[in-house]
């Protein structure tokens, strides 16, 4: 197992559509285990394959201890919507809130190439959102009024000089908590919720 690059806004690959795989092969299986042990590093709660710079359909995440990771993933019902805050591992440092549904019936394969049908409400909910946006292009900022994008632009042309070629690079085993709200997970289970990073 690897921990990956993480590609940052104004890589393109963060823009283009991903293409459905046919099969889950062990290319693919070994992809998965690197994303978990690079989202783990960043100490985020869900990773797209375009954030390691990959195009395969294909995201993991982990919220209450509970990994999954998706193939070819479709939100076949929703639900409910609620606005909240967000952070994407490739946006550091900038957040922003989305409106999302509340509950949701993901169908996907798993990392064996097995179906699955999943019902997810809240957090758990909001990260496929996220994610399955990622998988399209998408990113949480172009929810954002247009005042607020302009703002958020200015904040990451300082943000981005602190990643060259837009790549944000981890190192295993070294803490990577955001420098102005970094909360341990495990240090201080009473912290309230933050913001996820996904
Ligand atoms: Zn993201």
């Amino acid at each position: 197992m690897a921990v990956l690059d993480i590609r940052v806004l104004g890589d393109p690959i963060l823009r283009e559509r991903t293409e459905a795989l046919r099969a889950v092969t062990d290319e693919v299986r070994a992809l998965v285990a690197d994303m978990f042990e690079t989202m783990r590093a960043a100490e985020g709660i869900g990773l797209a394959a375009p954030q390691v710079g990959r195009k395969e359909r294909v995201f993991v995440m982990e919220v209450d201890d509970d990994p999954m990771a998706m193939v070819n993933p479709e939100i076949i019902e929703r639900e409910g919507s609620e606005r909240a805050e967000e952070g994407c591992l490739s946006i550091p440092e900038i957040f922003g809130d989305v409106d999302r549904a509340t509950r949701i019936v993901v169908r996907a394969l798993d990392a064996e190439g097995n179906p699955f049908e999943v019902e997810l409400t809240d957090l758990a909910a909001r990260c496929v959102q996220h994610e399955l946006d990622h998988l399209d292009g998408k990113l949480f900022i172009d929810y954002m009024s247009l005042i607020k994008r302009k703002f958020t632009a200015r904040k990451w042309e300082k943000e981005a000089v602190n990643y060259p070629g837009f790549i944000r690079k981890l190192e295993p085993g070294k803490a990577h908590s955001r420098k102005s709200r970094s909360r341990s997970k495990s240090a201080d289970p009473a912290a309230p919720p933050f913001e996820p990073e996904l």
